[in-house]
């Protein structure tokens, strides 16, 4: 059988489902997560802070407060944005970067650009009174704009930076938590709000002989421009004489690898799995349409984007992009069934990878490479990929593709890369190999959290989460968390963020204002939201992916066991997830906590 529409390349359905199961088969080891390797011991040096100077120091900070924020990404900065539009102003952002930026102070690699459009991703945009200059902003003007976000509400002050959180503990009598840090700093705060961000903690492959190598390397989310010369936004000239390998080539490496290309005597790309990579088409910010632009033209973009990513139809598309491309398929919405939604919607998915693996023959010259660089999965099974220059790259003279079929690097050698048991000599060795996502999620924040009678959060989800709104857990008064754990989940990550920076600001400011000093889940609460996320999940919204290749997206193709199942996202109906919060926060009865 043969499914096209006019203009199109034919193709079998059922012969994309059976290739598709066979690369996920390849693929699939019974190792899931733990074959990555954390940056700790032998690797500890990988993690360390190449933007700051060495040895820094200041006094221990001992203060009584009235909220205590972990983190100074974008979840951070909104939510002490949000705190003083609330009128909140005793709080303190506990950061362990050098400045405010989280993902946007780390990853500095060449070439990194958001890969949502800016005037939806950037938050804050009317407040502050700026303007993106492109539609796919370069990583150093988010960067900046995130210092714009810290002088525009004032939070440099209650920034400390370089500072690690090492306890939290719930002082019953004091009714707040004490929390101390590696720079001895003691804080006594009324609230806590941690949003430590998603995928922050960088991970290595445990690829045999890693350790061995002698040649200089580090991850992508501390690129050393000491070692390759040049910056974000100029060539590495010090790589002019070097063997350079990257491993892995998923959204970080698509970004990075045209910039390594250009400057690489010569690179080999270490590929388990090609990315999926659509059209980008980015350009420069159109005065006229700023011009035209009304108040409340950002909220309403972003919620127009999220809306149609959620796959809700709409009767205008405002961001028009790769992102919206893949949603865009009338047939599926006109759907009557469930079964028949999702049998178009396969088809629409078939198609739209049809494209994309098209798109790799037009670009890439070599016939063995092109096909290598094929994937053959949905589209939402990795994130999709947009970039006109990473194709183009493997047309280079200097640029060899290194495919594994799906096995993975085989060894490190002192000197190289081994593949198929061929040695590739390296001077120079690049992890494009990812984050953490782990489903503990203390081991993700680097420490315990001890609530009521002085129980460890770790103990407390031994068998899973138990949340209301995926953000307070009963035993742990006062205690706001960001995770996508039994909470929204986004394409515009941010968006989320500031739904949850809201609603943190909300209840603390309301606490504070009505003289409520403890505030927790009900044990009630916390079951009700866990039915509608198993509702979610029996429909299978919430954890999608089963049929995918594996990833951190799908828990690397291995299925989750009950407990953590219980770290189940809302799905992705964005819109869904937030309205659930606004509607909640609307009743103004702060129905589900407990209040002292
Ligand atoms: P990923 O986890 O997506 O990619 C890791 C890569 O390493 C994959 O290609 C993986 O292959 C490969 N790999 C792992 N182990 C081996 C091995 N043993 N041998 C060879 N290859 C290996 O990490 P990224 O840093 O690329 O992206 C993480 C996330 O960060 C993205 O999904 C996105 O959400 C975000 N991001 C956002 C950007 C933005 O602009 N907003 C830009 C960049 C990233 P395999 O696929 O087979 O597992």
């Amino acid at each position: 059988m043969t499914a096209t529409k006019q203009g199109e390349r034919s193709f079998s359905p059922e012969a994309l489902k059976e290739k598709y199961r066979l690369e996920r088969e390849k693929r699939l080891r019974p190792d899931g997560n733990k074959q990555y390797l954390p940056l700790k011991g032998v690797f500890a040096d990988f993690d360390k802070d190449p933007y700051v100077e060495p040895g820094f120091t200041r006094p221990a900070v001992v203060e009584t407060l009235d909220v205590l924020i972990v983190g100074g990404g974008f979840g951070g900065m909104l939510s002490a944005a949000r705190l003083r539009q609330a009128g909140v102003e005793s709080f303190r952002i506990v950061e362990k970067g050098g400045d405010f930026g989280g993902t946007w102070y780390w990853n500095r690699y060449p070439g990194a650009a958001c890969d949502v459009e800016s005037y939806i991703y950037l938050p804050l945009l009317e407040e502050t009174g700026y303007m993106p200059t492109e539609k796919y902003a370069k990583a150093p003007e988010i960067f900046a704009h995130c210092q714009r976000l810290g002088r525009h509400f004032d939070l440099y002050k209650a920034a400390l930076f370089q500072t690690l959180v090492q306890s939290m503990d719930w002082d019953e009598a004091a009714r707040r938590w004490n929390v101390t840090t590696d720079r001895g700093d003691r804080l006594a705060a009324r609230f806590v709000v941690i949003a430590g961000g998603i995928l922050h903690k960088a991970k290595l492959p445990g690829i045999p002989g890693i350790e061995s190598f002698q040649g200089h390397c580090f991850h992508t989310s501390r690129w050393d421009y000491g070692y390759t010369g040049g910056s974000p936004t100029s060539p590495m000239t010090r790589l002019a004489d070097k063997r350079v390998g990257i491993i892995g080539t998923g959204a970080t490496a698509v970004q990075a690898i045209p910039g390594l290309g250009a400057s690489a005597q010569h690179l080999y790309v270490f590929q388990r799995t090609p990315s999926s990579v659509g059209v980008r088409a980015n350009q420069p910010t159109d005065e006229a349409w700023v011009k035209s632009l009304q108040p409340g033209w950002q909220q309403e973009r972003i919620r127009n984007f999220s809306a149609i990513v959620s796959g809700r139809p709409m009767d205008i598309d405002r961001v028009r992009d790769g992102w919206t491309y893949i949603f865009d398929d009338v047939a599926t919405q006109q759907a009557q069934t469930p079964e028949e939604t999702a049998r178009l919607r396969q088809l629409a998915d078939f198609r739209k990878m049809e494209e994309i693996r098209a798109r790799v023959e037009g670009i890439v010259s070599d016939p063995a490479t092109a096909e290598a660089l094929k994937p053959y999965y949905n589209p939402l099974c990795k994130r999709p990929c947009f970039h006109d220059e990473y194709l183009v790259t493997f047309n280079r003279p200097n640029v060899q593709l290194v495919d594994t079929d799906g096995k993975g690097v085989e060894r490190i050698t002192p000197t190289g890369v081994v593949v198929k048991g061929q040695e590739y000599p390296v001077d120079c060795l690049v992890y494009a190999s990812g984050f953490e996502v782990s489903g503990d999620y203390t081991r993700m924040l680097g420490f315990d959290i001890r609530g009521r009678g002085g129980t460890s959060l770790r103990d407390s989800w031994a068998d899973g989460p138990a949340t209301l709104h995926g953000m307070h857990s009963r035993g742990f008064p006062n205690l706001m968390m960001f995770t996508t754990t039994q909470s929204g989940w986004a394409i515009n990550f941010v968006h989320i963020l500031d739904e949850q920076s809201q609603h943190a600001a909300y209840i603390i400011s309301r606490c504070l204002k009505s003289g409520v000093e403890v505030c927790e889940a009900s044990g009630q609460a916390q079951q009700q939201w866990w039915q509608v996320i198993l509702g979610r999940l029996q429909q299978g919204i919430a954890f999608g992916g089963a049929e995918c290749t594996p990833g951190y997206y799908n828990n690397e193709g291995i299925n989750p066991g009950p407990s953590a199942m219980r770290y189940a996202t809302f799905g992705g109906d964005t819109l869904g997830f937030i309205d659930v919060l606004r509607t909640w926060r609307q009743a103004d009865d702060l129905a589900g906590l407990e209040l002292t």
